[in-house]
């Protein structure tokens, strides 16, 4: 049976999301704001996070599969829903779970700036910041982790554990 360590609990991600949100209320007040969550990874975050803001935002989703039932990056984006509004002349803010290697970011950061939006920067809750391969900006990001693979609040193996409220170490 996989091993699951406890790293964030509930309590730790809402003042997280709590904080960042605020940052984020403040430098995109008066804006234009445009959250664009990535599919599915994303999706409890972004819930929590939209509900902690004190400006109005649009929301739209892309749903990103690099993954498959593995646990390392396989270097290729496959984009399985795109874009639905208009985001030209808009401020983008991508809403990413956890950036590793970064290669899907820097995917989809290309591709949503051939929408022609006004801005696009991205927040991520979590940052494996020492696995980067690609070079990719994280604007706002809630909490750095080591290496190692996580779970809960979103985050899946093999689509099991996403809809657990803590985050976990996955030991297999
Ligand atoms: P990257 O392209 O930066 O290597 O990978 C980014 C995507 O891989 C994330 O959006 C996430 O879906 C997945 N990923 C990266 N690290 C982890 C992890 O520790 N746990 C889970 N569940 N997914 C991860």
């Amino acid at each position: 049976m996989p091993e699951l360590v406890p790293v964030f609990t509930k309590d730790q991600i809402q003042k997280m999301v709590a904080a960042v949100a605020r940052r984020i209320s403040h430098d995109y007040k008066g804006r234009s704001l445009v959250l664009v969550g990535v599919l599915n990874g994303a999706f409890m975050f972004l819930a929590d996070l939209v509900r902690e803001l004190s400006i109005p935002a649009q929301i739209d989703f892309v749903r990103v599969a690099s993954y498959g039932a593995g646990t390392a990056s396989s270097g290729k984006i496959n984009l399985t829903k795109d874009l639905e509004l208009d985001i030209q002349n808009k401020d983008v803010l991508v809403i990413e779970d956890i950036v590793d290697t970064g290669l899907t970011l820097s995917c989809l950061i290309d591709h949503l700036k051939s929408f022609g939006p006004r801005s696009v920067r991205v927040c991520a809750l979590l940052d494996k910041r020492e696995r980067r391969e690609r070079a990719v900006p994280v604007d706002y990001t809630c909490q750095v982790v080591k290496k190692g693979f996580l779970v809960g609040y979103g985050l899946d193996y093999a689509e099991d554990y996403r809809s657990l409220q803590e985050i976990y170490h996955l030991k297999l």
